[in-house]
């Protein structure tokens, strides 16, 4: 008999007890039938609802579901990275548990994986229901944004769905950053990556649990972690705030000598010259504040996320 493999299914889960239970009938119908191994590990990321309840109560009547459950709400992305830090599988598919990311796809970037030769399926959103206008606004225009200021290629419309393979899973571990933007690292390791295109579809139930300041954090984490450009912005905002002075005074001068019944105490330029020097200054004092934060973050070597439970799991 040919080896079967295993992937684990890393599922992140904040507040999500309208969905649970459907979400695990879902995944677990399709992944029984398929001619893979596979375990669902759950991540209760310090829900304040019945998550953990229902969690718990799955992995105990199913052995196949492993359940991390965090001290406290650490974010989507730590608890991703827990996910994968825990999988023991041959390769790991990261997936909402909202079931806007159908799991009926997981065969098909299964199967692509294993024809392709890859180390990683990038799952890209062909279309988006469901999603507010400025979200999908804010969302294309970041992405243009990040590829702009950043030396590393991001692909445009993909999120965290995508299958990882084990040589990534182990160079992953070796990632010790606390503020981890992980679409951004995947895309920075290289290795040979695939695009696997599918429709988004709305969610199944319950409101988004990425709050308007969640995602402006993970937006800053992405673009501060991965360009320095916005800290060489202070220089050429600089330098043009200089070229303008010296316009003002070269102008000053000529009114003196051409036109001085024309000078009038006028205090509006002064204003005017107050608030944009206050303005810039501030502006990049506030990107040298986003770097230092995150130096501050890193040098104090805190956990990324902090595992109250585990269930299910062998160690
Ligand atoms: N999530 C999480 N921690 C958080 C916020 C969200 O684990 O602090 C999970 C959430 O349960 C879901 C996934 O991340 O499985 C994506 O969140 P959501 O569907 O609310 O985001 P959206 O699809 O609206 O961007
Ligand atoms: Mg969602």
């Amino acid at each position: 008999m040919e080896n079967r493999f295993k992937i684990n299914i890393v599922i992140p889960c904040f507040n999500e007890q309208e969905v649970l239970a459907e979400s695990y009938k879902r995944f677990t119908k399709v992944l029984s039938s398929a001619d893979f191994d596979y375990s669902l590990i759950m991540i209760n990321d310090g829900s304040r609802d019945e998550t953990f309840d229902i969690l718990r109560s799955i992995a105990h009547n199913d052995k196949k579901v492993q359940v991390i459950s965090f001290s406290r709400n650490f974010g989507h992305q730590n608890a991703v990275s827990a996910g994968l830090h825990n999988a023991d599988g041959d390769a790991v598919v990261v997936i909402d548990a909202d079931l806007q990311d159908p799991p009926e796809v997981i065969p098909n970037m299964v199967k692509l994986w294993r024809e392709s030769g890859a180390n990683m399926v990038y799952a890209v959103r062909e279309s988006r229901k469901g999603e507010s206008f400025v979200k999908l606004i804010t969302a294309k225009m970041y992405y243009r944004i990040l590829n702009m200021l950043s030396e590393t290629r991001f692909p445009v419309d993909t999120g965290d769905f995508r299958l990882i393979d084990r040589q990534m899973l182990d160079t992953f571990k070796r990632f010790n950053e606390k503020h981890k933007y992980l679409r951004g690292l995947f895309s920075w390791m290289g290795y040979k990556q695939v695009p696997f295109y599918y429709k988004r579809d709305e969610r199944f139930a319950g409101e988004t649990k990425y709050s308007f300041t969640k995602m402006i954090k993970l937006a800053s984490v992405g673009i501060f972690g991965f360009s320095k450009k916005p800290l060489k912005l202070a220089i050429s905002m600089g330098s043009l705030c200089i070229l303008f002075a010296f316009a003002i005074i070269i102008w000053m001068i000529w009114l003196n000598v051409c036109h001085p019944e024309k000078i009038v105490p006028g205090w509006s330029s002064i204003v005017f010259i107050v608030l944009f020097l206050g303005g810039i200054q501030l502006f990049t004092i506030g990107i040298l504040g986003e770097y230092v934060g995150n130096i501050f973050d890193e040098t104090k070597n805190r956990p990324e996320y902090i595992i109250q439970d585990k269930l299910n799991f062998e160690d």
